[in-house]
This record gives structure tokens, C-alpha cells and sequence, in this order.
């Protein structure tokens, strides 16, 4: 059977594609992508035309099984996304396991990846982190998850778009207190790359502020919280919240 590479493209900057992603991207037989417009853009840049798939989260299930059929009669496929590490807040995970179940092999061509640049530069602990993606867009489901993640002790992780970066950031001083040290990467490898940190409350007002800080991507890095004490001082306010709801 062929191969199917999983393919780390740039963020921003043309210049991060790697060496081996380009020689691969040439050779596969077909590369599936999440936005086939974006990806021939992409290779053109390079002076390549390939023959593209589209595979998006509307119809990752129903072509995973031809994918796999494919790549069992003998052909390679790479697959890639808009941006950055395919998998991480975007598809390719159903494609993934289905090749694995199939027995096909799978192998990455690594690169940019938005939380882990972010990551590198925030000057947060980062010998332990999770990763927490993009927040419920909703806001009630937004803050409870925010709740739940307060007493976190590890670095947390989160993706944010322009259209709700002061919103969120609003939620996370609610729940995380104003003091909670974190850094606001934007526009990562991008010509108006900015990186801020302090503590939560200086960020959101740097955001309400500056018209210009509102717009473009960003990763937000929260430090998570100190000791066992704040941990659990941070537990108990959580639960006295929750149970002065129901208390008279
Ligand atoms: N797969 C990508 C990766 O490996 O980072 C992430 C894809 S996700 C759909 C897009 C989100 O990643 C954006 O909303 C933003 O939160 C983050 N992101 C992507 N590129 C970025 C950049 N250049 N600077 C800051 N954040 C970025």
C-alpha cells in the first residue's frame, strides 16, 4: 500500500514550508486539503500543480474510505491544511485513524504549528501544557468551560479568532481573576506579528485600547495556577459559586 503524509504547512510565513514538505507535496499522487483554492495558491507559490482533493469536517467521514482504498491499491496521498499542523483544530483525524485501521502506513512531515510558536516565545512554564483549542463559541458553554480549567495547574493553550478576542478575554479575567499571568501572541511569522504579555486584565485592556490588536489570529497562553493551596483555594471558590446558585 502507499503511504499517507500528514503535512505541516506555514503560518503565515511562505518561508517555514519545509525542504521535505515540498519534495513530498511533488511526489504524492494526490494531496487532499481542506480548502483546495488556499492549497493551489499555496503550490503555486512553489511553481507546482498538483492533482487536489478537498477534505473538510462536512465530508472527512465519507471520504476517508475512498481515501483508504486508494491508498491500499498503491497510492500516496499527502494531506494538508490551511495553515499550520494538519489535525490540530482541523480535520484529518477520521482520515487518520482510518488508515491506521487499514494498516496503511502514516507518516508526518512536521513544521509550523500556531500553539507551540506561541508557545515558544511566551516565556511561560512549558514543561507541561494542554492544549485547549478554540473555546465553545457560545458564551454560557464558553464560561463553564473556563470555570473548569481555573484551577488548572498546567499552561493552558487556546486558540482565538478577531471576531471574539475582547469577548474572551473578558470571560477569562472573570474566571481566572485579573492577576492570572498570560501572553497574547497575534499574527505569528506575519507582518504585524505582536506578542504581549502581563496579566490578564492589562491584555484585555491593550485589546479594548488598540482597534489594531482586535484583528488578525492569535494564541492565548495562560500560565496555569501557582501551588496546591491555590489550586484548591481556586476549587473552593468554584464550588461555593456553584452552590450559592441553589442556596436561598
Ligand atoms: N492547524 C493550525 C496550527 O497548527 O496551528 C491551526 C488551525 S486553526 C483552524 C486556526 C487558528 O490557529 C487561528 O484562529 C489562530 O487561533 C491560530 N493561528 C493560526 N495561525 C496563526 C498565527 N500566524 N498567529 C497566531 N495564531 C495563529
Amino acid at each position: 500500500p502507499g503511504t499517507l503524509h500528514i503535512i505541516a504547512t506555514p503560518i503565515g510565513n511562505l518561508g517555514d514550508i519545509s525542504a521535505r514538505a515540498l519534495e513530498v507535496l511533488a511526489r504524492v499522487d494526490a494531496i487532499c486539503a481542506e480548502d483546495t483554492r488556499h492549497t493551489r495558491q499555496l503550490l503555486s507559490h512553489f511553481g507546482m500543480e498538483r492533482p487536489l482533493l478537498a477534505l473538510h469536517q462536512h465530508n472527512e467521514d465519507a471520504q476517508a474510505a475512498q481515501l483508504v482504498a486508494r491508498l491500499q491499491a498503491g497510492d500516496s496521498l499527502a494531506l494538508v491544511s490551511d495553515a499550520g499542523t494538519p489535525l490540530v483544530s482541523d480535520p484529518g483525524f477520521r482520515l487518520v485513524r482510518a488508515a491506521r485501521e487499514a494498516g496503511v502506513r502514516v507518516s508526518p512531515v512536521p513544521g509550523a504549528c500556531a500553539a507551540i510558536a506561541a508557545l515558544s516565545v511566551a516565556g511561560i512554564a512549558s514543561d507541561r501544557f494542554a492544549f485547549e483549542g478554540f473555546l465553545p463559541a457560545k458564551s454560557g458553554a464558553r464560561r463553564e468551560r473556563l470555570a473548569r480549567l481555573a484551577a488548572e495547574t498546567r499552561t493552558l493553550i487556546f486558540y482565538e479568532s478577531a471576531h471574539r478576542i475582547e469577548e474572551s478575554l473578558a470571560d477569562f479575567v472573570a474566571a481566572f481573576g485579573p492577576d492570572r499571568r498570560a501572553v497574547l501572541a497575534r499574527e505569528l511569522t506575519k507582518l504585524f506579528e505582536t506578542v504581549l504579555d502581563g496579566d490578564l486584565a492589562t491584555l484585555l485592556t491593550h485589546v479594548q485600547a488598540d482597534p489594531n490588536q482586535r484583528k488578525g489570529e492569535f494564541v492565548l497562553v495562560v500560565e496555569g495556577i501557582g501551588d496546591d493551596t491555590e489550586a484548591k483555594l481556586v476549587e473552593g471558590r468554584r464550588l461555593y459559586l456553584m452552590l450559592s446558585a441553589h442556596l436561598p
